[in-house]
Parts: C-alpha cells; structure tokens; sequence
C-alpha cells in the first residue's frame, strides 16, 4: 500500500511544472509579508494556475497535512481554511478540482466588483 502511494505520487509530479524550477518561491509565505515574499508568492500561484498537476498536489497537501509552502496554489493558512470548512479525512482529486475551480470562479467575481 504504502509503495503504491509513492509510486502514484511520483506520476503527477512528474508532470508538474515546478519540476524544473527551484522552490524558492513556493516557500516564501509568512503571516507578516515584505513585498519581496508577495511577489514570489504571485509567481507561485500563477504558476500552479498553469500547472497540469494542480489537483494531485494540492490533494496531496491536503492528505498529507503540509504546513508550510504554496501547493496547488494555495498557501498554508488558505489550506487550513479548506480543511476548516470540508473536515474531511481524504481529499479525493475530483474535490480539489472543484475547490480549485470555485476559489478562481470567486476571485474573478470579486475583482469584477472591485473594476465597478
Ligand atoms: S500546483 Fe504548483 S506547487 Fe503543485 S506541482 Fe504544480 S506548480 Fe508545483
């Protein structure tokens, strides 16, 4: 069981695409922010809004409790977030994919009430 975890955890990061970038940028966030650490945390996110393996690794973050670091596209304190309001023991792909998918549906409604 365990083998077979890392065996399909290794598939989706091979597609993703930090795998050739540092992670610098992934691991920039603190609660007291420079303007330095918001844009490499801006970077990060654009990124993974890109990236073909999005829901695997924000599932794995997700399943895995991860900390500190942008996953997926979310930071730390927004995965607490997620997790505060799901309260799951498992976070299947298919459920990141909707999170993923109403988190970007809800920021685009709120910059469209910031241009009125
Ligand atoms: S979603 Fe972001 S952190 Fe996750 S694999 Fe893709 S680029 Fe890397």
């Amino acid at each position: 069981m365990t083998k077979y975890y890392s065996v399909v955890s290794e598939l989706w990061r091979d597609r993703a695409s930090c795998k050739e970038v540092g992670v610098d940028i992934f691991f920039a966030e603190t609660e007291h922010r420079t303007k330095e650490q918001a844009n490499k945390n801006k970077a990060a996110k654009l990124m993974c809004s890109k990236c073909k393996a999005q829901s695997e690794c924000l599932s794995y973050a997700l399943n895995n409790k991860i900390e500190y670091g942008i996953w997926g596209g979310f930071t730390s304190r927004e995965r607490r977030n997620i997790c505060a309001i799901f309260k799951l023991k498992s976070y299947t792909i298919p459920l990141t994919k909707t999170i993923i998918n109403k988190t970007i549906a809800s920021i685009k409604e709120q910059n469209q009430q910031i241009k009125i």
